[in-house]
């Protein structure tokens, strides 16, 4: 774990390098003060590029690490739900009201006039748009 004596990786604002850093303040799990081991120069931390100290994506707008059939289905608008027939031609987003597999939504057109469409508990491919 990073502390403070300890050493991190960082961009070094004077030598333009990632270099092995003193590490002099931390904010959390964070350093935000670091020495730079080769010319000394103190600068604000400046995570590398790529990876040395990933750090965790914000995800503060998912509750979960998915999202629930019902979430995504109290988004649409189910009053505008289509009973499913394979001559109705289908966009996604669309809701459809399926005799077996109940309510659903497109969730991808397909070539070869295929919806696929995400039910409760399942994903299907339907055909659609076999016009009159
Ligand atoms: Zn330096």
């Amino acid at each position: 774990m990073l502390k403070v004596g300890g050493e991190v990786d960082s961009l070094c604002t004077r030598c333009n390098l990632v270099l092995a850093h003193t590490i002099h303040a931390m904010v959390g799990p964070r350093p935000v003060k670091v020495e730079c081991n080769t010319c000394h120069v103190v600068h604000a931390f400046r995570a590398p590029a790529r990876g040395a100290t990933p750090r965790p994506a914000p995800r503060r707008s998912l509750k979960g690490p998915t999202i629930s059939f019902d979430e995504i289905l109290r988004t649409k608008n189910l009053a505008m739900a289509v009973k499913y027939s394979p001559r109705t031609t289908f966009a996604v987003d669309q809701v459809i009201e399926h005799p077996t597999f109940g309510l659903g939504f497109v969730s991808a057109v397909l070539d070869g006039a295929k919806v696929q469409v995400t039910f409760r508990n399942d994903v299907k491919v339907l055909v659609h748009a076999r016009g009159a």
